[in-house]
């Protein structure tokens, strides 16, 4: 089924520990994500046959289960261990030469469960599923979604009995910033090299040594953040165990799309102080980013000409993050003016514009735009000034989408789901899966929240 081939079972027995996941009452099916199984070269109808492999019931041939071991900043506060709580690796699958994670979540408890669980509710896995794919269609690098099944158990939550439910995530790898972290703060300068060989020679071949790995993430990550920040999506809960290696989007909990534009917006219940708020997530990636570069000093030979060297680097991820947000930025205006775009945020953050439909109609019904401000006045002479840069609406259409998963939507889907009705999740999720273009289909989907529907707060609820 699985073309499996576990090299992070093969590093040493202190990056994980190796487990099968929980068996659950009555696996059924949620999801299978077909076209995700197709672009890996699986067996779609094996796959289909098979919830039980999904729900972590059976352990499919080839694979080396474990729980990975990690630690992290949450909330800026130091948690020396965290690891995979709810969550099993199965193994590695090998497609053409990409390598993937298949990863079980919500498969159980481990030794890293502290007092959780090890489950998760049906709405987190619905949630995931939904906004992951959404990311992917819109072109930004993210884990994926294989499949979704319900357990036939229920967890308790808050809110009280949930059903539960499994995600199979697959992922670049699930190398983070805690994965370092856990090993320097232990002094395992051992692990610590074997990691970063891992990690190179895994997401980085041409990277030279940990300053090379370091600007590799930087890199990447800088891209990354631009492209959230330009679709307005919040992410939440930006812990450095919640940042990847891989560049990839990782951890779909209290996360959300903006719809009226402010740039301290925050929906995470337990983000009091908004320190993961839309505008502060390029320097909250950089302070990860040094929380990383702290974790490689070790490797970098004489502690005080390492530090010079690590903040040196550092000190390059101001402009590499300025020239990615500006190439989102340009490219979402269709034009080069980079202070003509901050203008626009401005009038819009004041005029509680919808962030989605205020560009995707400046792209393809400019007239139009100026219906998405309460008071459209100080959008009107923007309005005149951008119109004779002759912005590019053809390159425009391509850079804002008409869909994004607005919050009222995805709430309605897994409230549904909770109730025994998938339908209106499998609706959503083939609406988003192409939001490039304006349907019949997808208009209940391009309008925002009205104030009964809005979703003002999220819920990590895992
Ligand atoms: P997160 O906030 O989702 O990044 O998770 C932070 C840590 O809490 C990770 O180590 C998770 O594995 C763990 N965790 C979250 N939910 C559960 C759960 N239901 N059971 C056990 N561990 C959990
Ligand atoms: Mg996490």
């Amino acid at each position: 089924m699985f073309a499996f081939d576990n090299s992070y079972a093969r590093l040493p027995d202190r990056f994980h520990t190796r487990m099968a996941p929980t068996p659950v009452a009555a696996p059924s099916w949620i999801a299978l994500n077909e076209g995700l199984a197709g672009e890996l070269g699986l067996d779609v109808s094996a796959l289909r046959a098979a919830p039980e492999i999904f729900a972590g019931n059976r352990v499919p041939e080839g694979a080396d289960p474990l729980a990975q071991l990690y630690a992290g900043h949450q909330f800026g506060g130091w948690s020396p261990q965290l690891g995979d709580g709810r969550a099993i690796l199965l193994g590695e699958h090998v497609a053409d030469g990409r390598r993937v994670d298949i990863q079980l979540k919500g498969s159980g408890p481990t030794p890293y469960s502290r007092k959780g669980d090890g489950r998760a509710a049906i709405g987190p896995v619905i949630r995931e599923y939904l906004l992951s794919e959404a990311m992917h269609a819109l072109g930004v690098p993210t884990t994926r979604a294989l499949a979704a099944v319900r357990t036939g158990e229920t967890v308790l939550r808050q809110e009280g009995p949930l059903p539960g439910a499994v995600l199979t995530r697959v992922a670049a790898s699930h190398i983070r910033v805690g994965t370092f972290q856990v090993f320097a703060a232990r002094e395992d300068t051992d692990a610590l090299k074997r990691l970063l060989d891992y990690a190179i020679a895994r997401h980085a071949p041409d990277a030279d040594g940990p300053v090379g790995l370091l600007q590799h993430v930087m890199d990447v990550q800088a891209t990354l953040i631009a492209q959230w920040m330009g679709l307005g999506f919040v992410h939440g809960v930006m812990n450095t165990d919640n940042m990847t290696i891989s560049g990839e989007t990782i951890d779909y909990g209290p996360c959300a799309f903006m719809e009226a534009y402010h740039p301290n917006t925050v929906f995470s219940s337990i983000d009091q102080f908004g320190r993961y708020a839309w505008s502060k997530q390029p320097d909250i990636a950089l302070w990860n980013l040094a929380q990383l570069a702290t974790a490689l000093l070790p490797m970098m030979g004489e502690r005080e000409a390492a530090v010079a060297e690590a903040t040196s680097a550092l000190e390059g991820f101001h402009d590499l993050y300025a020239n990615a947000w500006t190439r989102v930025m340009t490219a979402k205006i269709g034009t080069p003016d980079m202070s003509l775009a901050m203008e626009l945020l401005a009038i819009m953050a004041a005029g509680q514009a919808d962030f989605t439909n205020t560009f995707r109609a400046l792209a393809v019904a400019p007239e139009t735009a100026r219906d998405q401000f309460t008071d459209p006045g100080a959008f009107d002479d923007w309005f005149a000034r951008w119109q004779t840069t002759d912005p590019d609406t053809a390159a425009m259409a391509r850079a804002n989408p008409a869909i994004i998963p607005r919050n009222h939507q995805v709430e309605a889907a897994i409230r549904a789901a909770e109730g025994g009705d998938d339908a209106p999740f499998h609706a959503l999720h083939a609406v988003l899966a192409d939001p490039w273009v304006e349907t019949e289909a997808n208009a209940p989907y391009r309008r925002p929240a009205t104030a009964d529907e809005r979703v003002t707060r999220t819920f990590c609820g895992t």
